[in-house]
């Protein structure tokens, strides 16, 4: 038997949680229409739609009647501004917001920005008529178990399609950010990018370039979250966003790397996004990682058709933080990713001597090291030779848990005497000088842990304190 047509289908029963339903049966009886829109019917129509993730309805009712039939205690008037009001379901383990909108129109839109006034409707029709992409305006009446699908999204889920709603030039002129949405939906939902509204993209640049940093941050975080980000990373270069979000990026398009590497550096970044586990902070790292090697290529001299890129990483670490406060990150996700960055380079044999690896866990901080690992394995996996990244971080890892076993100290405030010990020896002040004494110390002990001691760290301090004294210009 053929499957059913998109026009024929039916959501299974408990397809929507049971206070969900209640939910818009309560908002229906108070005679208001009532629907659960947006992301949540899509997934649930891909089957995709995991335990715990969000709900949102649409209703004619206006917020301040939502906020009655609830109760004032049950909701909270967060995005009231723009007819929306979250609505707390459930107790305890089973608690819920539910974000109830008011259907909308959105008034004027201003320099392709999110206008400041929204306008108030009365049908689904022209609530669904307002929103970005045809599988994304599917309502769904879960108390009559009936689709609302005016825009042909159910088709375009079966053909596996994101396709704007209306003409993708008018709606991408509206929002910029769509264009962004678009390449996002294309990789996190595994559809192609219908032809119509990719092409669109090119000729709404111009307003692209209004929208806010933070928008679009989210945007290609959420990208950056897919099972395969390369699909609309390469989509965002194809169509120009690159050019406009991570300009540096473009720069390793078609640079030829050495025999390493089977990609070119931007083919590279490709496969090392997609191979490394789906945390933000790793997926940032594997894109740009390696973002310093355009500006660093210099051919080989024995080989001149082969680059080599000395000290990309350190270059990469300073781009990589100019993008991340371009795009206005948080000081915490910026400096993780920067450290990954430029950690991301080492050359592990097997005779580095203990004091070795413990500078190497130093460096990296014994916190970061498994991230450290796992942006390596992709980064080998991205070489594209079919290499099991294990072979070569496989020992590093038992020399590390070793060397974290029988480590006295790793850091400054491992050392068993601190600053107060120091100033006093020594009779300094508090300030800089404290510092380099301490640090040298560190040297000390990391070569030879056995020094942790009071007393050997006492005595060692007149002559760690002539050689800091020397250092300083
Ligand atoms: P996700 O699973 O990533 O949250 P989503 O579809 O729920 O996907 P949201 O950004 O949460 O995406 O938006 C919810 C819904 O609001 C969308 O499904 C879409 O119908 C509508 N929408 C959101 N942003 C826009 C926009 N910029 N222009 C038009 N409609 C939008
Ligand atoms: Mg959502």
């Amino acid at each position: 038997m053929a499957p059913p047509g998109p026009a024929a289908r039916q959501l299974p029963e408990d397809a929507i949680p049971g206070d969900v339903v209640a939910l818009c049966r309560k908002l229906q009886e108070a005679g208001h229409a009532t629907f659960v829109v947006g992301g949540a019917v899509r997934d649930v129509l891909l089957g995709r739609h995991g335990p715990g993730a969000d709900f949102d309805v649409a209703t004619a009712a206006l917020p301040d009647e939502v906020r009655r039939i609830f109760g004032r205690r049950r909701t909270l008037p967060i995005g009231i501004k723009h007819g929306t009001v979250t609505v707390l379901l459930g107790e305890g383990e089973s608690r819920r917001q539910v974000e109830v909108t008011t259907f909308r129109g959105e008034g004027a839109y201003v320099d392709g920005r999110r206008p400041e006034s929204v306008e108030f409707l009365h049908s689904i029709e022209e609530d669904l008529a307002r929103r970005d992409f045809t599988v994304n305006a599917i309502a769904y009446d879960p108390v009559a178990r009936a689709l609302v699908d005016p825009h042909g999204g159910l088709g375009d889920l079966d053909a596996r399609l994101v396709r704007a709603v209306g003409d993708p030039a008018a709606r991408f002129g509206e929002d910029g950010l769509r264009c962004m949405r678009a390449v996002r939906f294309a990789a996190t939902l595994e559809m192609a990018l219908d032809p119509a509204t990719r092409a669109a993209i090119p000729g709404a640049l111009e307003t692209f370039r209004k929208v806010s940093a933070e928008r679009v941050r989210d945007e290609l975080c959420k990208l950056l979250l897919a099972k395969r980000p390369a699909v609309g990373l390469d989509l965002m270069r194809e169509t120009g966003l690159l050019a406009e979000v991570i300009p540096e990026l473009l720069e390793g398009v078609g640079l030829v790397q050495n025999r390493f590497h089977h990609h070119d550096v931007w083919r590279h970044t490709l496969a090392t996004v997609d191979a490394v586990e789906p945390r933000l902070a790793l997926r940032l790292a594997a894109l740009l990682h390696d973002v310093g090697k355009p500006r660093t290529a210099e051919a080989r001299e024995e080989a001149p058709s082969e680059n080599r890129f000395f000290h990309h990483e350190s270059v990469g670490a300073r781009l990589a933080d100019e993008i991340m406060r371009r795009l206005r990150f948080s000081n915490a996700e910026r400096e993780l990713v920067v450290h990954l960055v430029a950690q991301h380079m080492y050359y592990y044999t097997g005779d580095w001597t203990p004091q070795a690896v413990r500078r190497f866990l130093r460096r990296v901080g014994p916190e970061h090291v498994d991230e450290v690992f796992a942006l390596r394995a992709a980064d080998i996996v991205g070489f594209g030779h079919g290499d099991d990244p294990e072979d070569e971080i496989a020992p590093l890892r038992l020399r590390v848990a070793e060397a974290l076993r029988e480590a006295a100290a790793l850091k400054v405030s491992d050392l068993v005497i601190g600053g107060a010990d120091v100033m006093q020896a020594l009779g300094l002040p508090p300030g800089p000088p404290v510092g380099k004494v301490l640090a040298r110390l560190l040297e000390r002990v990391l070569d030879d842990p056995t020094l942790n001691t009071r007393e050997a760290l006492l005595a060692l301090l007149p002559e760690v304190a002539r050689e800091a004294d020397a250092e300083t210009p």
